[in-house]
C-alpha cells in the first residue's frame, strides 16, 4: 500500500467525442496521454447531437458499439453513454457538473480535448466555469498549436496552464495541461469520405470497428 497520500491518488479523466467513427487518432494520443499524466481510468463520452447540428452518419446506438467495441480488452478505457440516453441535448459542462457530483469535491478529475477543439473552446457554454469542475487536458493534433485566435481565450490558457503534470493530482481540478502527445492525422471525416469513395481505412481504427462498419454498412 502507498504511504504517500498523493502517489494514491487516482487521477480519472474522461474524453467526450462524437466517435463517428472512433479511431486511432483518439486512441493512441489518449494512451500516451495516460502514460505521460499518470491516467488509470479514460471514460469515452459520446456525445449526443442535438437535432438543429448536422447529424453524424451512424447513429447513437452504433457510434456507442463501435466505442465498446474498441476498447473491448483495454482496462484503461471505460464508456459512458449518459449523454446517448437524454432527449435533449446537453452541455458538455452539465455532464461533467453530474459527474463531480457523483465522484466528490476531492478527487482529480480531467476532461481530454484536442488541440483544434481547444482552439474554439471560447464557443462553448459556459466555457470558462470548466476549470471549476475538473482540469483540461489537451492532446497534440497535426495542423493546430497553441496560438488562440481570441486574446480572452489566450489569456485564460496562459493563466491556467501547467507544465508539470505532477500537479494534476494534487488538486481536484482548475490546471490547463498541453501533453506532448503523438500526431496522428486521422479524423473521422477522413475516415467517411475514404469509405465513401472505397479507399481502404486499414491502420486508421480497430479492426473490429471496421468489421462492424463493414457489417452494419456504414458510411457507403
Ligand atoms: P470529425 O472529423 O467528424 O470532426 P474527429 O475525428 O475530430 O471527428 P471527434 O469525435 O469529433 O473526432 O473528436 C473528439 C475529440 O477528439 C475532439 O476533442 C478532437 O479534438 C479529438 N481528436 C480527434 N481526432 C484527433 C487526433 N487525430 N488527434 C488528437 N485529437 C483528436
Amino acid at each position: 500500500m502507498p504511504t504517500n497520500p498523493q502517489s494514491a491518488t487516482i487521477l480519472h479523466a474522461l474524453f467526450g467525442g462524437t466517435f463517428d467513427p472512433i479511431h486511432y487518432g483518439h486512441l493512441r494520443p489518449v494512451e500516451a496521454l495516460a502514460a505521460e499524466v499518470g491516467l488509470n481510468q479514460v471514460t469515452l463520452l459520446p456525445n449526443h447531437v442535438p437535432p438543429h447540428r448536422p447529424q453524424p452518419e451512424a447513429n447513437a446506438q452504433q457510434r456507442l458499439k463501435m466505442v465498446e467495441l474498441a476498447i473491448a480488452n483495454n482496462p484503461l478505457f471505460a464508456v459512458d453513454d449518459r449523454e446517448l440516453h437524454r432527449t435533449a441535448p446537453s452541455y458538455t459542462i452539465e455532464t461533467l457538473e453530474n459527474v463531480r457530483k457523483e465522484r466528490g469535491p476531492t478527487l482529480p478529475l480531467a476532461f481530454i480535448i484536442g488541440q483544434d477543439s481547444l482552439l474554439t473552446l471560447h464557443k462553448w457554454h459556459r466555457w470558462q466555469a470548466l476549470l471549476d469542475i475538473c482540469h483540461l487536458l489537451v492532446l497534440a493534433r497535426p495542423g493546430y498549436n497553441d496560438q488562440m485566435d481570441t486574446p480572452e481565450l489566450q489569456q485564460w490558457l496562459e493563466r491556467h496552464r501547467v507544465t508539470d503534470a505532477a500537479l494534476l493530482s494534487q488538486r481536484p481540478q482548475g490546471h490547463i495541461y498541453l501533453a506532448d502527445t503523438p500526431l496522428l492525422e486521422i479524423s473521422a471525416t477522413e475516415i467517411r469520405q475514404r469509405r465513401h469513395q472505397g479507399i481502404s481505412c486499414d491502420d486508421l481504427l480497430p479492426r473490429s470497428v471496421q468489421r462492424y462498419i463493414e457489417l452494419q454498412g456504414l458510411y457507403r
